[in-house]
């Protein structure tokens, strides 16, 4: 039986980290107030990357939707990462990076890099995708893994409670387990780094 290692796994780009990153001025309207950046890479469903702004957005903070990265196929994780970094919104407290169609996955779903939450959104798809509600619960995984990716890399520890989005899965059914959200001990810390209220769902 092959493990699979779903926890988000931190990953240090020594180079990139280095060299710091510049980028052209963004052409659209500066966002005030803190907020999160969504990008998506490759065969990511845009009803998909929509739920989890939406989500990210009614229960931790705004989002800003920055469409599709270009980016040059095949693409692998190690060359997401790297146009990740160089092209991220300066202005952001953290970026969720959501890529499809990686031509190998890592050893996890999630990385959490430079304040950015990339989210391999492949290997959350369910092994039997014509069970009913399939769509559901894939959406629901990349919801919690977008949420958590994005708070890890805002500098919030894993949780251990259970139900909490924060607390690392050891499987696919603690995945499907564990909560969406935050649990009451994680919002305060999220609050503290935010320096405002969460949301109320
Ligand atoms: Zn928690």
């Amino acid at each position: 039986m092959i493990t699979r290692h779903i926890a988000f796994s931190l990953i240090v780009l020594a180079t990139t980290l280095t060299q710091g990153c510049r980028h052209p001025a963004s052409t659209k309207a500066p966002v005030a107030g803190p907020h999160v950046s969504l990008v998506t890479v490759g065969k990511v469903d845009p009803v998909l990357s929509t739920r989890v702004a939406l989500w990210i957005e009614n229960n931790l903070v705004a989002v800003v939707d920055k469409g599709t990265m270009p980016i040059k196929a095949p693409y692998t994780l190690e060359t997401v990462c790297a146009q990740a970094i160089k092209e991220r919104d300066q202005t952001a407290l953290a970026t969720v990076v959501l890529v499809g169609g990686l031509t190998k996955h890592g050893q996890t779903h999630g990385f959490v890099f430079n304040r950015i939450a990339l989210v391999d959104v492949d290997m959350l798809h369910p092994t039997d995708a014509k069970k009913k509600g399939w769509e559901e619960q894939f959406t629901r995984r990349v919801e919690k893994e977008s949420l958590a990716g994005v708070s890890y890399a805002m500098g919030m520890p894993a949780c251990v409670f259970s139900l909490c989005a924060l607390k690392p899965a050891e499987s696919m059914e603690e995945l499907d387990a564990k909560g969406r959200n935050l649990c009451p001990p994680c919002t305060q810390k999220m609050e503290a780094i935010l320096g405002q209220k969460l949301p109320q769902p």
